[in-house]
């Protein structure tokens, strides 16, 4: 889950110029949806990518194909979304957190939103946690969404955490979610949370982080090479950890940042200093 600034791509100039080219196979039958088609643009605009608010485009079936396939195979007039496909991989996933990204795909799935499948506002690079996720965009609840990384703020505030309990070699490992349930999208939070993110491996990622955690501390969190003096002492070097690893995946609900914030749970932070100055331990041995 991360907050990505808007691509910077004007999409009405980019399909009328596409509807004039005659060496396409659409040619001529996007130019009398042109209209349409950039209508549902600035809908889906003054909606933010709401997926419970943006309008569905009644195109005929044969646009909708055409335009699937300009998707597939972009001509000159949709650069963009070459240039999209090769946003940086290595980078969060902005759906589910993940350390990379892969593929490019719709936040509405171009099966059901065919007007939105040449979008720039509806291609988001993801990981597989996207096409996992189907063609699921909205839940039975009230406020149930999937949250869209270009228009929905909260996803820059930190929103989950790992949760440790039964504390050891191989604790219970669930996920939190931070936000307040006042907060005006909670509902929106839980349904991502619940659809994408909990579908994917951030379970096992953070599951082998505590493993090298527990294997030796400072594979986990480098600084505990030193064992702190304190739990105070931890929880400080526990935040500067965490503060780093946000800014270093511009963002707070990457999968380390989800470890560390875990990590410092008052409970977790007690036990996990306790261990690291039982008499006896090697500062740079394992921690159990
Ligand atoms: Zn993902």
């Amino acid at each position: 889950m991360n907050k990505l600034p808007r691509p910077v791509v004007d999409d009405p100039a980019a399909i009328k110029l596409l509807a004039k080219n005659d060496q396409v196979k659409s040619f001529p039958h996007l130019q009398d949806v042109v209209e349409t088609i950039t209508a549902g643009y600035d809908q889906y605009l003054a909606a933010e990518g709401d997926a419970l608010r943006v309008n569905q485009v009644v195109l005929s079936e044969e646009v909708e194909g055409y335009l699937r396939a300009h998707y597939a195979r972009p001509p000159a007039a949709l650069s963009h979304i070459t240039a999209l496909r090769l946003e940086a991989e290595q980078r969060v996933c902005p759906m589910c957190g993940s350390m990379h990204r892969g593929t490019l795909d719709h936040l509405l799935p171009k099966e059901d939103y065919a007007a939105f499948a040449v979008f720039s506002q509806n291609l988001i690079p993801a990981c597989k946690c996207n096409i996992r996720r189907g063609q699921t965009v909205t839940g039975q609840g009230a406020g149930e969404r999937i949250l869209h990384p270009y228009f929905d703020e909260c996803l820059a505030e930190r929103l989950i955490a790992a949760r440790f309990e039964e504390l050891g070699r191989v604790p219970r490992i669930t996920l939190q979610i931070l936000a307040d349930p006042a907060h005006p999208h909670y509902s929106a939070i839980a349904f991502h949370v619940r659809e994408i993110v909990s579908n994917s491996a951030i379970l096992k990622y953070v599951s082998d982080r505590w493993a090298h955690l527990c294997q030796l501390p400072e594979l986990a969190v480098r600084a505990l090479s030193v064992v702190p003096e304190s739990v105070d002492a931890l929880r400080t070097l526990l935040e500067h950890e965490r503060d780093l690893t946000d800014r270093a995946h511009s963002g707070r609900n990457n999968w380390n940042s989800v470890f560390v914030t875990g990590l410092l749970d008052a409970d977790v932070l007690q036990w996990l200093y306790d261990c690291l100055s039982a008499p006896g331990r090697d500062p740079n041995g394992p921690l159990l």
